[in-house]
């Protein structure tokens, strides 16, 4: 099993721990778009501890990325997204009315808590909860299930996710049905944010991205060169900082690619999209996919998540290459084989 498989979290602090230091205002995309010191983790916090309302802190609760970049640079060990996610699902259940995308996610949300379950696989088969980008490309979800050869979930928690994105209530029961369907099973999930919620939620299971699964294949990391800059999914990095920041380490060691790190060591997300962004009420910007691109000399970029694919392509000429689509050699392929089982 590879060793950066799951282990329990450390107890987070709350908001009245801050102590001003700045440190999560460094790595904050919040603040490089925008260079308001509301907008910054550090910002709500000192907000917050001054009795700020979340309304009066709306601004900065919508336009985070929820990217986890804070949460590990903060020496007070503050669940800075946390609290984050908990500030934006109060402010969302003042709002009314809600915007129609979160009234039909709540409708889908309680129509599934009332369905039966979708997931029928034997105990302990490994599973991928691929997410709707990646089920959206056949051709690849194709490949990555030919490279790790899971079970790909019916239900993969795409909605579930949404809901933590949004600040949407998700209900007992559904949340209760999806995680009972997962226990047992080894989770490989595209999606950081329900990777970082699992880790809560299921404490004691084996659990990973999609990034080091692929890339622990030997026709994958036998693709991966030191011209490459390989871009981490950021969400599921810093969920689960202490053990990724040494799988890196180890996968830049024995392959010389460059990695999308940078002010010790966090995972540059490539896009900040805010609420406004999710919603389609606004546009995102290139700022961060400029920043990781800075001063390197790299011949192709190696993405994690399909959903950094397009910002890249917008601000280079370097082809962009997702991880499933450097492992085309049989028989490295067949060397991965039954790695899960
Ligand atoms: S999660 Fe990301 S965008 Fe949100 S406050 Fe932290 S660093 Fe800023
Ligand atoms: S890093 Fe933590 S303690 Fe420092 S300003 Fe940010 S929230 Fe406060």
């Amino acid at each position: 099993m590879p060793a950066f498989l799951a282990r329990a979290p450390a107890a987070p602090r709350d908001h009245a721990a801050c102590s001003g230091c700045s440190l999560c205002v460094l790595v904050c995309p919040m603040w490089r778009g925008s260079h308001d010191p509301r907008l910054t983790p550090e910002g709500l916090a000192k907000g917050l501890q001054s009795g700020a309302t979340v309304a009066q802190l709306a601004g900065a609760i919508a336009a985070c990325s929820l990217c986890g970049a804070c949460d590990p640079v903060c020496p007070e060990r503050i669940d800075l997204s946390g609290l984050i996610m908990d500030l934006r699902l109060r402010l969302a259940n003042a709002q009314t009315p809600q915007p129609a995308v979160m009234a039909e996610l709540s409708a889908r949300l309680q129509q599934a808590a009332g369905a039966a379950a979708a997931n029928a696989v034997s105990r302990s088969a490994p599973v991928l909860l691929p997410g709707p980008d990646l089920r959206g490309d056949a051709a690849l979800l194709a490949r990555v299930q030919a490279l790790l050869g899971l079970t790909v979930f019916d239900d993969d928690g795409a909605d579930i996710a949404l809901a933590l994105e949004l600040g949407v209530e998700i209900p007992q029961q559904r949340l209760h049905a999806f995680l009972d369907s997962l226990r047992g099973h080894t989770i490989v999930a595209t999606d950081g944010l329900l990777l970082r919620q699992l880790r809560r939620w299921l404490p004691g299971s084996q659990r990973m991205g999609l990034g080091p699964a692929l890339s622990t294949r030997a026709a994958v990391r036998s693709n991966l060169a030191p011209s490459d800059l390989y871009v981490i999914e950021p969400r599921a990095f810093h969920g689960d900082y202490e053990r990724m920041v040494g799988y890196y380490d180890r996968l830049q060691r024995e392959t010389g690619c460059s990695l999308s790190l940078d002010l010790q060591r966090i995972a540059i997300p490539a896009s900040s999209p805010g609420l406004p962004q999710r919603l389609g009420l606004a546009a995102g910007d290139d700022v961060q996919a400029k920043w990781i691109l800075q001063g390197r000399k790299s011949a192709r970029i190696v993405i994690e998540s399909l959903a950094d694919r397009a910002a890249f392509e917008r601000v280079c000429d370097l082809p962009v290459v997702h991880l499933a689509e450097l492992g085309e050699d049989p028989e490295m392929m067949k060397k991965d084989r039954h790695a899960f089982g």
